[in-house]
Order: structure tokens, then C-alpha cells, then sequence
């Protein structure tokens, strides 16, 4: 190990996944540029003088949420006292959209980051389209809103991916916005690339914030603002996001109207690309997947909210093998667990498909992780030279991940027994330290800024019971 240049960090950790073909490594030293990528990882070693040691007993690359809306943490439990579907789960949702402004939001959003760090992400895509003012009236700056979001990932340390969603009308029909929905639309489709290409001009890619584009869904975008966000994304190169087919009722609203599947509308406004990622995408047609496959599109699962909407389950599997590449998301975050969210993709679909071994362990930290990476439009993810400096270690003590101490002890076992050990059973209270570009952000399972889990669980609970407000929520009845 040669000694670490002038701003480089030299991060040192027991024992760490260097990915497949190496395996578990013991006394792994990790040498990260001041832009926050690798530069070299050395194993067999002893701690460096100079090097920050990573606590906890097993480091992996940093979770990357794929897919996330902050304000929509503000309903958790509430929209479980009531009986109701995806359609009166989103009536409570809008409450809380109605509520919001600049400060609260940056408050409430940079909390939920906290939580998201605690838990094992290093990253996130934020899917953004709580814009304007009530009545639709924009800000006197009209990304205000986007800027709360940005200075809320800064404060947290979190890595953000800002996607900035076209919102412009009710239904596939053409219906128009109304009460909170108005805040969502920026008119039409020329309005929002304008706004956005404002945001894009003044906010360039930072060292942990980038920008992307997002196309909220086909019901909510009509046909020419889908080709102006794709085109958007296609010249300035950024990464396009879409809601896909999370319901069966968008499904049959686009055919009635439009005789095509979702995915059939997206591929002919040429929207479906390698930059493209397709969120939930749970009801699709064997065309509608196949073509997902061919573009090489990226597939967001956010298991957790999917079953908590009772969307369905999507076909993840079939998808990785016709060559889309899948991540996760919170979503909702009805739950905010990593690897609550990456077993789920392939314990859901052993519920489904009634078989077991659908997606590998690797390929399932590779959608928790590298997968999220492509998606976002960060560098690639893993502990390895050219990627990320995010790492999460994971603390072995609890009685939950009790076994075997280590890969090379478990005779006639794959190493990968110890990592699917992890990812099967471990949580997000398992987490102990948390790397972001080579910065600790989180440490023995405390927030460097918002301190210990009890203090951030306040402020959390203050800017939830603000958002919910002192109104009574409307009746799902
Ligand atoms: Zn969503």
C-alpha cells in the first residue's frame, strides 16, 4: 500500500465483497481520489496509520434507491387504518402534496435522506414533479422546489440523482388537472422543458447531485410531451424515468384510448432506450417485455410498495434474462430497507411462480446496488477500481445474522453463502457505517449531522406530523 497523495482518503475495512470473481477479501485498503472514485483496493493488509477504519464486520457497496418520492414517507402506517386501493391511497397522498412548501419540504425530504443513509443507501433517484405553488402558480424561482430537494441530499450527505417529472393532465384521455394535481403541471410540455432546461443551465452534475428527466406516466403525460422528455434526455444526455404499467388500469385506459400498451407508446415516441429506466413495469405483455429486453432499458422494482399498494408482481426475472437491467426503489417508503427491497424481487416471484432460485445473489446485489448506478447515472457501483467510494458495512453481531464467521470457513459452501446470509436475513438496523465519495456519513449506526437514531427519529416525526397537518385526511369510505 503506497502512501495516500494530497487530498486522496485511504479507507480501511475488515472484511469486504470484491464482487464474483474474487470473492470475500480480508484487510481490504481502499484508496479514494478526491472526486470520491476508487483508485485502488489492496487486501491482505493490516490498518494503514493514515487510514479512517470502516466499523462493523462486512463491507459492501452502498444501496442505491432507484426510485423515491421523500413526501410520501409522511403516510406511512396512516394509509394502512383504512381499507382501500391504489386510487384511495393516492387521495392521502395528495393531502400531504397539498401541505408542503420550499422549507417544509427541504426539512421533511432531508430527514427521509437520513433515514435512507441509516439504512444502507448511499444513493438515490429522486422522482420529482411536486413543482409549483398551489393553484399551479410557479415560485418567483420556478425550481424552488427542485432546489429544496437538492439542498436536502446536501444536508443529509446522501448522493442524489434529481428526475424532474413531466406532469401534465389526469387520465390517458386527456382529462384535465385539478385541485392539488395542479402544483404537478408546468402546462405543457414546451413549459416543462423549459423550466427544466433552466434548472439544467444553473445546476450542473456536482460531485454528489445530478440531473435527470422523467416522463411521470402515460396517463399523466400526453403523447408529444413523452416525445419532448425523451428527446431531452437523448441530447443532453441524462437518464429518462418513467412510471410503467404499475396498474392494470392504466393498462386498459391506454389501450381503450390509444389501442397501444403503455410500453407499445413509450417505444413509439422513442422512449425506450439504455437511458431509460422503467419503473415497477408489473403488467406487461410478452411484446412489452421482450422490447424492454432488446432496448436494454433499465427496470426499477420497488417490491415494498408494490405489495403495499397491491399493485401485483412484476416479471423481474424474465426481464434481467431478455436483458433489461433491474435496480430497487423505495418508492413510498412505506418501508425504507435495502434488503428488505432486494429479496423481495426474488421472494415475491417464488410466491408467484411457485419455484425457488430465479435471481442469483450476485444479481441480486447487483440490483441493489450497480443497477441503481446505470439508472441514476453515477459511475459504476462496487468496491473495485473507477467505481463509487459508497460502501455500507454491515454489523454480523446480531442474533439474526448469527453463523458461520466467514466465507473461507464454511467448508464445501460458495463464499456467496455468507453474502446471501445478508441479503436474505439482515436489515437495515444490521447497518453500522455508511461511505458516501469516500466520506463517512454514517457511523455505528448514527447520522454524522442529525446525530443519534433517536434525535433523527424526532425531527422525522415533527416534519411527518407537519406534513399530515391538523386537517382531517378525506375519507377513503
Ligand atoms: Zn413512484
Amino acid at each position: 500500500v503506497s502512501p495516500a497523495a494530497a487530498g486522496e482518503v485511504t479507507l480501511f475495512c475488515d472484511q469486504a465483497w470484491l464482487g464474483p470473481d474474487v470473492g470475500f477479501a480480508w484487510g481490504v485498503v481502499i484508496s479514494v481520489a478526491p472526486g470520491g472514485l476508487i483508485t485502488a483496493v489492496d487486501t491482505r493488509c493490516g490498518p494503514p496509520a493514515s487510514a479512517v477504519r470502516i466499523g462493523g464486520d462486512v463491507c459492501l457497496p452502498g444501496f442505491v434507491n432507484g426510485h423515491s418520492h421523500a413526501f410520501h414517507r409522511a403516510l406511512r402506517g396512516v394509509s394502512e387504518t383504512r381499507a382501500g386501493d391504489f386510487w384511495t391511497w393516492r387521495e392521502l397522498m395528495y393531502a400531504v402534496a397539498s401541505r408542503l412548501d420550499p422549507d417544509s419540504y427541504r426539512e421533511l425530504a432531508s430527514l427521509v435522506y437520513a433515514e435512507m443513509l441509516l439504512a444502507g443507501y448511499t444513493a438515490v433517484g429522486e422522482f420529482h414533479y411536486l413543482h409549483h405553488q398551489k393553484d399551479g402558480v410557479p415560485y418567483s424561482d420556478p425550481n424552488e422546489m427542485s432546489l429544496s430537494l437538492l439542498a436536502a441530499a446536501a444536508a443529509a450527505g446522501i448522493r442524489l440523482t434529481l428526475l424532474d417529472a413531466c406532469y401534465l393532465q389526469a387520465g390517458v384521455d386527456g382529462s384535465p388537472l385539478s385541485g392539488v394535481q395542479l402544483r404537478f403541471s408546468d402546462s405543457s410540455g414546451e413549459g416543462w422543458s423549459e423550466r427544466v432546461t433552466r434548472l439544467l443551465s444553473a445546476e450542473r452534475a456536482s460531485e454528489t447531485a445530478r440531473l435527470g428527466v422523467a416522463i411521470h406516466s402515460v396517463r399523466a403525460t400526453p403523447r408529444p410531451a413523452i416525445t419532448t422528455g425523451a428527446a431531452l434526455a437523448g441530447f443532453e444526455d441524462l437518464p429518462l424515468h418513467v412510471h410503467l404499467s404499475e396498474q392494470r388500469r392504466e393498462n386498459e385506459e391506454c389501450l381503450k384510448v390509444l389501442g397501444l400498451t403503455p410500453t407499445q407508446l413509450l417505444a413509439d415516441c422513442g422512449a425506450l432506450s439504455r437511458h431509460t429506466t422503467a419503473v415497477h413495469a408489473t403488467h406487461l405483455t410478452d411484446w412489452d417485455l421482450g422490447r424492454l429486453g432488446l432496448a436494454e432499458c433499465g427496470v426499477c422494482a420497488c417490491p415494498t410498495t408494490e405489495r403495499d399498494l397491491g399493485d401485483g408482481i412484476g416479471p423481474f426475472s424474465a426481464l434481467a434474462e431478455a436483458g433489461a437491467v433491474l435496480s430497487i426503489g423505495s418508492d413510498s417508503h412505506a418501508v425504507i430497507d435495502p434488503f428488505e427491497e432486494t429479496r423481495a424481487i426474488e421472494l415475491n416471484e417464488r410466491l408467484s411462480r411457485e419455484r425457488r432460485g430465479l435471481s442469483r445473489v450476485q444479481a441480486l446485489l447487483d440490483a441493489g446496488t450497480s443497477g441503481g448506478s446505470r439508472a441514476l447515472g453515477w459511475p459504476a457501483a462496487g468496491i473495485r477500481v473507477g467505481a463509487m467510494a459508497d460502501l455500507v458495512s454491515i454489523r454480523m453481531g446480531s442474533p439474526r445474522l448469527a453463523g458461520p464467521p466467514s466465507a473461507g470457513n464454511l467448508d464445501g459452501l460458495p463464499a456467496s453463502a455468507l453474502l446471501a446470509r445478508i441479503l436474505f436475513s439482515g436489515s437495515s438496523s444490521d447497518v453500522d457505517t455508511v461511505v458516501v465519495g469516500g466520506r463517512v456519513v454514517v457511523r455505528e449506526g448514527e447520522h454524522a449531522a442529525y446525530g443519534p437514531p433517536r434525535a433523527l427519529a424526532e425531527r422525522l416525526g415533527n416534519a411527518v406530523t407537519e406534513a399530515l397537518g391538523v386537517q382531517p385526511l378525506p375519507s377513503t369510505r
